[in-house]
């Protein structure tokens, strides 16, 4: 059968039947090859609605950054909610226009399964719930975006991988910086050595903590502190910058409040060596602002700063400004998954790319036990 054939059938197929058997072509490697991301995403949706997705625990990211963003999306809307609280799940319904079937709390969830209206569930829980209810929304059949941190250690990563496996749905981590033109550029300076070879990268992020009482200062619901929450953007700049996974790390704690950092990190820094001899100096901190990536190179530099937010991104190189676009990060990242999903493309941002910065964070915290350089297995 010709290309343009299959494109033809794949065409007028009904958009429900093509997204039940996205997860099964995705595993038949490079099914619709020919066709090319955006254009074939809006022709897979001409005669059909945008995917929809539903979020589930409605915090400070949901209600803020996610919801308003998923105004601005084209290839999938809001069309659920799942959260404890019944006034949000009243205040949601109205503001957002969200049919009552399609609100679920934590016991309800499952039932989602039922529910034609949700395509891609996104868990936006505190870090030690990731990894339940993404399997139980893959499990229903979903696909599925989890927050960073993916998980709370490298086992529960493994086992999100392992239900997308099984379910033949995407995971996606909720890593927004990789869909920003900046990051690619970066990304794209150390695959291509715009400036020679990455020498040493220096990255930071860093923020105030406030409420004392947040489950992110809680381990049981973190998994640790400013590492797991802010240091895992500064460990993947440097990952992406050089292009490499690092084979060892060194790390360090300094904590200045015993009280309210009790249970979790305050201010760590590390040092990464690379297998092609680039190093990394690198650090995270819920006591003081910080928000930098610096890249030196055998024949220039670049840098981006600020780099870790959501607001605008700024960078420079050793030959000028790079003066690309800015963009919502989250409606680019929800986009590009939706557009995945109707194409039968791989994410850029699947659950392995979660596994590995978990793999470098424990190795983070084994460094700090034992005062030793860690290989990162
Ligand atoms: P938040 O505290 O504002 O919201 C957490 C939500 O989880 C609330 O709706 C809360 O009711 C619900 N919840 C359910 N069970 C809970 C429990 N046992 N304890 C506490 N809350 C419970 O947090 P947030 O800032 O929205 O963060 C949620 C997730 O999103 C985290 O994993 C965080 O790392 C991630 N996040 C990502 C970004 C990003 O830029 N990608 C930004 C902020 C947060």
């Amino acid at each position: 059968m010709k290309n343009t054939e299959i494109f033809s059938i794949t065409h007028k197929a009904s958009r429900r039947s093509f997204l039940q058997s996205a997860g099964t072509m995705a595993l038949g490697a490079s099914f619709l090859p020919w066709l090319a991301e955006s254009s074939q995403a809006e022709n897979l949706l001409q005669d059909n609605k945008p995917l929809g997705i539903a979020l589930v625990g409605l915090g400070y990211y949901s209600a803020y950054q996610l919801a308003p963003a998923l105004k601005q999306t084209k290839f999938c809307k809001l069309t659920g909610i799942v959260t404890g609280t019944p006034s949000k799940a009243t205040e949601w319904e109205k503001k957002y226009t969200i049919p009552k079937k399609n609100i679920y709390d934590y016991k309800t969830i499952d039932r989602i399964a039922d529910n034609k209206d949700i395509d891609i569930v996104y868990i936006v829980l505190p870090n030690s719930m990731h990894a339940e209810y993404t399997i139980r929304a893959l499990q229903a059949g979903k696909h599925v975006i989890c927050e960073k941190p993916m998980a709370v250690s490298v086992k529960e990563c493994q086992q999100m991988i392992d239900a997308a496996k099984k379910a033949n749905r995407q995971l996606s981590i909720g890593y927004r910086l990789h869909y920003t033109p900046h990051h690619q550029e970066v990304m794209k300076y150390g695959r291509e050595k715009t400036f020679g070879k990455v020498k040493i990268v220096e990255t930071s992020d860093g923020f105030k903590i406030g409420d004392p009482n947040q489950w992110r200062l809680k381990k049981a619901l973190a998994g640790g502190g400013a590492m797991m929450d802010i240091g895992i953007y500064a460990l993947q700049g440097s990952r992406y910058t050089v292009g490499e996974e690092p084979v060892s790390v060194w790390a360090q704690e300094f904590k200045t409040d015993s009280v309210k950092f009790k249970e979790v990190d305050e201010t760590i820094l590390w040092q990464l060596k690379f297998p092609g001899g680039a190093v990394a100096n690198s650090s995270c901190s819920y006591a003081a602002g910080l928000e930098r990536l610096f890249a030196t190179c055998e024949d220039g530099w670049f840098e981006m700063g600020p780099c870790y937010g959501y607001g605008a991104i700024k960078g420079r190189t050793s030959k000028g400004d790079m003066n690309l676009p800015q963009l919502n990060h989250q409606a680019a990242q929800m986009d590009d998954f939706a557009q995945c999903i109707l194409t039968n493309k791989p994410t850029r941002t699947p659950g392995e790319e979660g596994l590995k910065d978990m793999r470098v964070i424990e190795a983070i915290y084994r460094s700090i036990e034992t005062g030793k350089v860690v290989p990162v297995s």
